[in-house]
């Protein structure tokens, strides 16, 4: 039987979610289907996410970005990881650091010596065994160096932060090249045929009708299709997240562009710091019933390290998912999919998963219900994995002097994720199901950045003596330090190879 290969595909918004999916269906259908985005520049973009994280690459790879130029064009810097201000308690910070920790020993994994080593009063602090944390704390950067062997230099992993804006049209021009045609105008009306209940068309403020048989539903938070046309559902997880406004403003950059995000915990949710090349974005991700618009505006004010660019732009969100991310024949893509907040920058890698998994089950026009279930199951995983991560970091908290944290210290949390933490409170154990997200790395690092109480180590470290784990750490450590010494400045990388025209 011959696949009844579908032709017309609608995508319905132009933000990123909009223009990374055009960009990669053009890349990957190779002009086969004719491809028709709508958007509205009345209507514009939420125009934040301006940090990712390092699975971006891959997708740069797939749709053959060059790095230089995309970092040029859309004012980038790169990205080692995440500080975390005044998480565990007040007063105190981590890195979330990108790529492996330490270097592989015997039967066990290095965290593991080093959990020994800690216990024992006799471990230097985690960070120091990471490339990519001590590289940020220097405010130093390179790509990884393949052609030293055994070198802790192979081991820097990146991502980038860019200008959300700058970003779309980047994508924009790179889709229409291979051959999306963008349509101009707002929907007004969606309509459905029978007897299956599919959309056939969007029909635009101007009269116009765009006919399609695949629509992704790139529309943002109002889910023009997923949910204003077919009614899907949305399952709320506030009672687990429940910041639900952000106030975003820009900042003049501060000397010495950070090769790292920073997320700042405040009294009533956290503040964002993203550094671009021309400027800083801020944010202050909050809880409306912990604390009004304008204290959060002034909070978030004040702790700019520069002069503010804009008045603060309020944005509100509630935390979720779309009960079915693909239903009928309406793939839901970006905000119109679910929300989670920005703390660990995973909304446009999960821009990107779904692309990749539309791609993986591409239906014809027999649209087969056992592969639109598949996409819906996993879909759901990626989210609720994500979630339980993002989560951790609010339920693990001592600080004792704001009602939201006291709160967030003693919420009932996901069992998916109360078996993560019992997990590692035994045996400093993690275990990275089904390819989720996060790594062991991801966990440990917020688990002993956030204080996480450990009663053991793996069994098998103890095969190894004390004195050899000391002199192995020690080795690690050193050899990290002077790789970290040999790496240029992040202003200097930039400045060599990827800085942007002054705007
Ligand atoms: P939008 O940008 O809202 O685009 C929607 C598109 O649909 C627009 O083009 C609009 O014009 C069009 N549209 C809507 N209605 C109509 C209509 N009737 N007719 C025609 N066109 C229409 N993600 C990260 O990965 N890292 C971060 O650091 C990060 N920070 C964030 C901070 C905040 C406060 C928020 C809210 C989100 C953040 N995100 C982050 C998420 C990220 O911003 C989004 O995943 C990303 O921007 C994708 O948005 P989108 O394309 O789905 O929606």
């Amino acid at each position: 039987m011959h696949n009844q290969a579908i032709k017309d595909i609608v995508i319905v918004g132009g933000g990123t979610a909009g223009w990374m999916t055009a960009a990669a269906l053009s890349t990957v259908l190779n002009g086969r289907y004719n491809i028709r985005l709508v958007e509205s520049d009345e209507i514009g973009i939420v125009g934040v996410g301006e940090a990712t994280i390092p699975m971006i690459q891959r997708f740069n790879r797939v749709v053959g970005i060059d790095e230089n130029e995309f970092m040029r064009e859309t004012m980038g810097s790169f990205k080692l990881g995440i500080e975390f201000v005044n998480w565990g308690r007040l007063g105190e910070r981590y890195m979330h650091g990108f790529g492996r920790l330490g270097q592989d020993l015997a039967t066990v994994r290095f965290e593991q010596y080093w959990q020994k080593m800690r216990l024992a009063g006799k471990a230097a602090p985690l960070e120091e065994y990471s490339i990519t944390r001590m590289a940020a704390r220097a405010n130093r950067f390179m790509p990884p160096r393949f052609d030293v062997p055994n070198s802790p230099l192979g081991d820097i992993t990146y991502a980038y932060h860019f200008d959300a804006s700058l970003y779309a049209k980047y994508l924009r021009k790179l889709s229409e090249a291979r051959g999306v045609t963008r349509i101009e105008g707002k929907i007004t009306r969606v309509t459905r045929r029978e007897p299956d209940g599919h959309v056939d068309a969007v029909e635009l403020e101007n009269g116009a009708r765009v006919e399609g048989e695949l629509f992704i539903d790139c529309s943002g938070f109002r889910g023009l299709l997923i949910e204003q046309a077919l009614e899907t559902g949305y399952e709320d997880w506030t009672h687990w997240l429940p910041a639900d406004r952000a106030l975003a403003v820009p900042s003049e950059s501060a000397p010495g562009i950070t090769p790292y995000t920073r997320a700042t915990a405040h009294r009533s949710g956290w503040q964002w710091r993203i550094p671009l090349q021309h400027r800083t974005g801020n944010g202050h991700v909050y809880c409306s019933r912990f604390i009004s618009d304008d204290e959060a505006a002034a909070t978030l004010l004040a702790n700019l390290d520069g002069k503010a660019l804009a008045e603060p732009r309020l944005i509100q969100f509630q935390t979720g998912m779309r009960k079915l991310a693909w239903n009928r024949n309406v793939v839901a893509v970006g905000l119109s999919s679910g929300f989670l907040e920005p703390l660990e920058s995973t909304s446009i890698h999960l821009i990107q998963s779904t692309i990749q998994r539309l791609i993986d089950f591409f239906p014809d026009r027999g649209w087969s219900a056992v592969d639109r279930d598949e996409f819906n199951r996993q879909t759901r995983f990626d989210y609720e994995r994500i979630r339980d991560f993002i989560i951790l970091h609010y339920h693990l908290n001592q600080r004792t002097d704001s009602p939201y944290w006291l709160e967030c210290a003693n919420m009932a949390i996901p069992d998916t994720l109360r078996q993560k933490m019992d997990m590692y409170r035994t045996h400093g154990r993690v275990v990275r199901v089904d390819n989720e997200l996060f790594s062991e790395v991801g966990w440990v690092q917020v688990f002993e950045g956030q204080n996480m109480p450990v009663e053991g180590y793996h069994p098998l470290v103890d095969t190894q003596s004390e004195e050899d784990i000391a002199e192995y750490l020690d080795g690690v450590r050193g050899v990290i330090a002077k790789c970290v010494g040999v790496m240029p400045s992040h202003d200097e990388y930039i400045a060599k190879h990827c800085a942007a025209r002054k705007m």
